[in-house]
């Protein structure tokens, strides 16, 4: 029997989640539920538990985890000078082509020299 008698902490859960168009944390979905009674770790729990049935994307962000209903992209631009770390919207790749199947999200960490500091250097 898989139905335990948390079913309906797992139910308000999946309904937190349905409120997110976009990414978003663990934290965010604890926000929505603590006041129920849920406790984070049941967050946790079932946020894994539809990573390992592939129902949601998952993403390292600046150290924490990400995740996202959506098939969807996650890239970042580290600058080695100042330690900040951008998002960026939309990176086109031909991933199709380059992988030759189907790609549903992909995660990229770019490294380098932000804009401002490159502006920086060239006073010098
Ligand atoms: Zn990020
Ligand atoms: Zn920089």
């Amino acid at each position: 029997m898989r139905r335990s008698r948390n079913t309906w902490q797992k139910e308000r859960v999946g309904e937190a989640i349905n409120d997110f168009d976009k990414s978003f944390r663990v934290e965010d979905v604890y926000g929505k539920v603590k006041t129920e009674g849920i406790g984070i770790a049941t967050v946790y729990r079932y946020l894994s538990d539809l990573r390992e049935e592939k129902q949601i994307n998952y993403f390292m962000c600046d150290g924490s985890a990400l995740y996202s209903k959506n098939k969807i992209q996650h890239t970042h631009f580290h600058c080695s000078e100042c330690d900040q770390s951008t998002h960026i919207q939309e990176v086109k790749l031909p991933l199709g082509k380059i992988t030759g199947g189907k790609v549903e999200s992909f995660q990229l960490d770019i490294r380098g020299i932000c804009k401002n500091c490159l502006q920086v250097d060239s006073s010098k």
